[in-house]
């Protein structure tokens, strides 16, 4: 208690009152993100408002020994932006300035407290985007997607955040200012500290700003939902899509239960007229609408869906986008909800998929299981619902108990423990499934190297200790 008070007391020398509040509410709402499964505590927040005060600030807690938890928009599902044992909790919700775009270099410098929406708004006038793009982009900040190496609905097309981050400023614990890759398209002088720090889940420093690359706004998309008989029809049609579609820029999948729960959310009917036990939403990016046309005959010529629909304006792209992007929302919203986020090679797929299944149905009979998630890339979210009548304590333990049976599963097919939402503190216990101890052990090397106290995210991803 004492050292939190020298170093508010001292603080305030540094910031101004504005910039930093120890109040119980707040503290309390930015140490929590939206995995809401942990119990959050911090002692304080603060907010600068440039690099200079995110390089004070950490000076001066790594000289009082203040463990520091960085923060974007906690939209994180992992609980990495999450304060657990009353850390300080520094948020860059207000370092959020976009500067101009740079048409030659098509780059972009933003603070990393910019929400990742604002972002494609800022740019789209000119024809261009950040193409990093899911459903809590209204919320989530560039400064987590880049920590978080976000995935998102076009990663099939454009690949994950890190391929979009051409330079970063990034303060280390000690408060030095480093400038890592300087905006150099070509740069080979060593160690690539940029994507190093991409995906690091603010253990190794807290990134203040970023040169974005930005690529153009595809004139037109064509946007597809299928109803298909199973997962096995799915995969025929994601191999037809990849073979017929040059322009496939998503390609996402959820079962019939995921679909109930969006539609039971938002009151809309069954958007196609046969129901499925799963669903595909298909864009392809710059198709003549007559060979979109063709296209969708040629599935239903070929068996590959059950039934399906073209979306044709604006408005019905975005109703049909909703159906995929609202259902963490829907499953989520007043139930407590055990996650998993794995990915496996495609081409193992359709196995993985049917042993999973088959696991659940057995060790967690009567429980409501979700699949859905962005199957062109591998990549399943698994969401267990607690059943009403049980205590959270069983349903913890249960969902436990089957976790290890799913990572068997994974390291059996070569899968990971997270593909997107990464290990933060709730898949901490998983790392060892897709990671070997010798990787542990040369992650915790370069974080000492960093972070020699153990002062900036402690106990995230992985422990300093064995
Ligand atoms: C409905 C919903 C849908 C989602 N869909 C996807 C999806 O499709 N793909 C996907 O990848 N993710 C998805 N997510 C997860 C989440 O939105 C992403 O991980 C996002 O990139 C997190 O950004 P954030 O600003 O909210 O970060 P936060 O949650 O605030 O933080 C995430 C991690 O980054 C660190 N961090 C944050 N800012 C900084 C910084 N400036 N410097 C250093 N470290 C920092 C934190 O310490 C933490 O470890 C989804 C989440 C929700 C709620």
């Amino acid at each position: 208690m004492e050292k939190i008070d020298s170093f508010l007391t001292e603080l305030a020398s540094i910031l101004p009152a504005t910039h930093f509040t120890c109040d119980a509410g707040e503290c309390e709402y930015y140490a929590q993100d939206w995995s809401r499964t942990l119990t959050a505590r911090a002692s304080a927040v603060v907010f600068p408002r440039s690099t200079d005060d995110v390089s004070k600030t950490l000076a001066l807690a790594q000289r009082l020994r203040i463990p520091v938890v960085p923060s974007g928009g906690r939209t994180g599902l992992s609980g990495g932006a999450v304060a657990t044992r009353g850390e300080v909790v520094l948020s860059t919700l207000k370092m959020n300035r976009i500067g101009a775009v740079h048409p030659g270099s098509m780059t972009l410098q933003v603070e990393a407290g910019a929400i990742t929406e604002a972002v494609h708004e800022h740019c789209s006038s000119l024809g261009l985007t950040w193409p990093v793009d899911f459903a809590s982009k209204g919320s989530s900040t560039i400064g987590g997607n880049i920590a978080t190496n976000a995935g998102g609905i076009r990663v099939i097309r454009y690949g994950n955040t890190r391929n979009w981050v051409l330079g970063l400023t990034v303060v280390s614990m000690d408060g030095t200012i480093h400038r890592f890759n300087r905006d150099l398209e070509k740069n080979n002088t060593g160690y690539d500290f940029r994507q190093l720090l991409t995906g690091s889940e603010g253990t190794l420093g807290v990134i203040t700003e970023a040169t974005l690359k930005l690529c153009p706004i595809p004139k037109s998309t064509s946007l597809f939902f299928f109803s298909l008989r199973d997962f096995k029809q799915l995969l025929g049609l994601f191999d037809y899509a990849r073979s017929c579609f040059p322009g496939l820029s998503a390609f996402e999948c959820l079962d019939h239960a995921s679909l109930s729960e969006v539609l039971t959310f938002r009151g809309d009917p069954l958007p196609v007229n046969s129901p499925g036990n799963v669903y595909a939403l298909m864009e392809l990016e710059n198709t003549a609408d007559s060979h979109s046309e063709s296209a969708l005959a040629g599935i239903f010529e070929h068996d590959l869906a059950l039934d399906g629909i073209m979306a044709r304006n604006d408005v019905e792209r975005k109703k049909l986008w909703h159906y995929r992007e609202g259902v963490a929302e829907a499953i989520l919203t007043g139930y407590l909800v055990h996650q998993e986020d794995v990915s496996v090679p495609v081409r193992t797929l359709g196995e993985f998929y049917a042993e999973i299944q088959e696991r659940y149905s057995s060790t967690l009979p009567g429980f409501q299981v979700f699949f859905f998630g962005h199957i062109g890339d591998g990549n399943l979210h698994i969401f267990i619902r607690k059943p009403g009548s049980m205590e959270r304590d069983d349903f913890y333990k249960t969902a436990k108990e089957s976790d290890f049976l799913l990572f068997k599963t994974l390291e059996k097919y070569g899968g990971s423990v997270s593909a997107e939402h990464g290990i933060g503190l709730l898949k901490k216990h998983a790392i060892g499934f897709s990671r070997t101890p010798a990787e542990i052990d040369l992650m915790r090397g370069i974080k000492l190297g960093f972070d020699p106290h153990g002062l900036m995210n402690p106990g995230k991803i992985f422990d300093q200790t064995r």
